[in-house]
C-alpha cells in the first residue's frame, strides 16, 4: 500500500487553514534528507485569529460539564489508538524513530489521554469551617485560563499529550506551537479532539518562528499560562518573558541523567535497562541516561555487556522493521554529536564503541560509549541528546551521589542496587525529580512528571499537573 505524507496547516476554530500570506516552510525526512512535505508558517495576522478563538473557547469549554469534557477526550483517545498505524507512519517519515517506537509512543499517549479526562472527575474544591456557623467558607478550584504550550520534536505527540491533558481535563483552552521539524503527526493527534466533538476554539495550532510565536503569544493578554519542554537555555528565556506579563509556568527542560551502578547490582538487569533507555530515540530523550556511575568491581562486566548490546543494534530508516535506531532529528543534532566527540579526543577519554557517524545519506549516529571521559568533558557537563554515553567509577556510594548531583540538572536518575538500605540514602539525598531502581523510566499519566533545579518546573504528570492549571478561589459567605 503506497502512503503519502500530508502537507500541514495551522488549526483554527476547529478549521485546517494556510497561513494568511501563504508562507511555509520545508519538513525534511532526517532518514534520506529530502524534503517530503510543507508546514504553513503563521504570522501575526494568524496568531490574532489563533487567540481570539482561544479566548472563545476558553468561555465553552470551562463551562462544559466535566463528564462531557471527560467524554470528549476519552473519544479522542480511542480515534488516536484506532488511527495509530497511519500516524506512527507519518511521525517515523518526519522524526526518524523507528515504526514500534513511534507506534509505542501513540498508544501511550492514547492511555495517558483517559488517564487525564478521568483525572478531571476528580478536581475537588472543599469547605472551610468558619469562626462562626453562619459562616461559610468554600474553595473552588476553577481553571487558570487559556494555556501557550511550546513543544519540541523529540516525542511529536507525547511531548503535547502531558500539556493538552491537564488543560482540557481542567476546563483550560490549549493553543499549541508544536514543531516545525515534525509537524504532521501532531496535526493528525489533534484532528482526533476535533473529530471527538471539540467545540471550536477550544484546541489550536501554529507553527513558524519559534522565537517570533513565543514573544507574541506570551505576552497577549488573553494567555494566561505558558508550558514549554525543550532546552533549559530556551526555558528560562520564557520564564522570564512569562514572569515580565505575571504568567504561570511549567518548565519541562534538559537532564542529564546520572545512572548508578552500585556493589550490589544485577549488572545484567542494569546493562539491559540502561542502553535500552539510551539508544530510545537514538537517544534524544530528556530522561535519556548518560553519566553511568559504575562501582569499581562490576565496571568491566558492565562495559563489556554495554558494548555488546550497543553492537547489536541495527541502526538505520525507521520505516525497515528491523531498525532499532533511527537517525538524529535534523544535520544540527549530527554536528553537536561530532563537536561532542572531538571535545573527548582533546581532553582524553577511551572510545570503547562507536564515536562517529555512519554513512553520508541521513543523520546516523553510532551507538557509543566513553570510558572514563575527563571530568570537564563536554559529555560529563551538557546534554548530549544523542546516543553518547560516559562511564566512570567511584569506590564509595556516596562518591558516587556527590558527582549525580554535581550538575545544575536533575531531571531523571537511576540506580541499581539490592539493598534498601542504598534505595533509602539514594532517594534520600539524589537531587532528581524521578529515580528509577532496577528498572527503565516508566513515566504514565498517572505520575508526576518533572524535574528540580535547571531541569523544570512544575509537573507534567499525575494530580500535580491538573493542580498546575487551577486557582485557588476563595468564597466566604456569612448572613445567609
Ligand atoms: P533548541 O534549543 O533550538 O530547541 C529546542 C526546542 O525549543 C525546539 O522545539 C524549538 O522549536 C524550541 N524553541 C527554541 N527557541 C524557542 C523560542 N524562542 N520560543 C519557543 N520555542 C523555542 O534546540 P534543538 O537543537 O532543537 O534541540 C536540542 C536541544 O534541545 C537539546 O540539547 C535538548 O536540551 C533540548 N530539547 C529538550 C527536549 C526535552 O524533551 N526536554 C526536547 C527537545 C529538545
Amino acid at each position: 500500500m503506497s502512503f503519502h505524507y500530508v502537507n500541514t496547516r495551522l488549526l483554527i476554530n476547529n478549521e485546517w487553514q494556510d497561513a494568511a500570506d501563504g508562507r511555509t516552510l520545508a519538513v525534511t525526512n532526517p532518514a534520506t534528507g529530502q524534503e517530503i512535505g510543507r508546514v504553513a508558517h503563521a504570522s501575526v495576522t494568524d496568531l490574532d485569529k489563533a487567540l481570539a478563538a482561544t479566548q472563545k473557547g476558553f468561555e465553552i469549554w470551562r463551562a462544559t460539564s466535566v463528564v462531557e469534557r471527560q467524554r470528549v477526550m476519552r473519544e479522542a483517545a480511542g480515534l488516536l489508538r484506532a488511527r495509530a498505524d497511519e500516524i506512527a507512519r507519518l511521525m517515523t517519515l518526519e522524526q526518524g524513530k523507528p515504526l514500534a517506537e513511534a507506534r509505542g509512543e501513540i498508544m501511550s499517549c492514547a492511555a495517558m489521554t483517559e488517564w487525564f479526562a478521568d483525572e478531571g472527575r476528580r478536581v475537588h474544591g472543599r469547605i472551610v469551617p468558619g469562626s462562626n456557623t453562619a459562616s461559610h467558607q468554600m474553595v473552588l478550584k476553577q481553571p487558570i485560563g487559556p494555556v501557550a504550550a511550546f513543544t519540541p520534536w523529540n516525542f511529536p505527540i507525547n511531548q503535547i499529550a502531558r500539556k493538552i491533558g491537564p488543560a482540557l481535563a481542567t476546563g483550560c483552552s490549549f493553543l499549541c506551537k508544536a514543531p516545525e521539524e515534525t509537524p504532521a503527526s501532531p496535526a493528525a493527534f489533534l484532528q482526533c479532539f476535533v473529530d471527538a466533538g471539540l467545540p471550536p476554539g477550544v484546541v489550536g495550532l501554529v507553527y513558524g518562528d519559534p522565537a517570533e510565536i513565543s514573544d507574541y503569544v506570551i505576552a497577549h493578554p488573553v494567555i494566561r499560562f505558558v508550558t514549554f519542554t525543550g532546552s533549559t537555555a530556551v526555558g528560562k528565556h520564557l520564564s522570564a518573558k512569562a514572569g515580565a506579563h505575571m504568567k504561570k509556568v511549567v518548565m519541562e527542560l534538559g537532564g542529564h541523567a546520572p545512572v548508578i551502578v552500585a556493589e550490589d547490582a544485577d549488572v545484567e538487569v542494569a546493562v539491559k535497562a540502561i542502553a535500552a533507555a539510551k539508544y530510545r530515540n537514538a537517544g534524544q530523550v530528556c530522561i535519556a541516561p548518560t553519566r553511568f556511575l559504575v562501582h569499581e568491581s562490576l565496571a568491566k562486566d558492565f562495559q563489556t555487556a554495554y558494548v555488546a548490546f550497543s553492537e547489536g543494534l541495527k541502526v538505520g530508516d525507521g520505516l525497515n522493521v528491523d531498525t532499532k535506531v533511527g537517525p538524529l532529528v535534523n544535520e544540527r543534532r549530527l554536528q553537536a554529536m561530532e563537536t561532542i566527540m572531538a571535545d573527548i579526543e582533546a581532553k582524553g577519554g577511551e572510545v570503547v564503541t562507536g564515536g562517529h557517524r555512519i554513512g553520508d545519506v541521513g543523520n546516523f549516529f553510532a551507538p557509543t560509549l566513553v570510558v572514563n571521559p575527563s571530568m570537564d568533558s563536554m559529555l560529563f557537563n551538557e546534554e548530549p541528546f544523542g546516543p553518547i554515553a560516559g562511564l566512570r567509577t567511584f569506590r564509595q556510594l556516596d562518591e558516587a551521589i556527590v558527582e549525580a548531583n554535581r550538575l545544575n540538572y536533575g531531571l531523571s536518575a537511576y540506580a541499581f542496587t539490592r539493598s534498601f538500605k542504598n534505595v533509602q540514602t539514594l532517594a534520600e539525598r539524589v537531587e532528581t525529580g524521578m529515580l528509577w531502581v532496577n528498572q527503565p523510566a516508566a513515566p504514565t499519566g498517572d505520575l508526576p512528571f518533572g524535574g528540580v533545579k535547571d531541569s523544570g518546573l512544575g509537573s507534567e504528570g499525575g494530580h500535580e499537573a491538573l493542580e498546575e492549571h487551577l486557582i485557588s478561589k476563595v468564597v466566604a459567605v456569612t448572613g445567609i
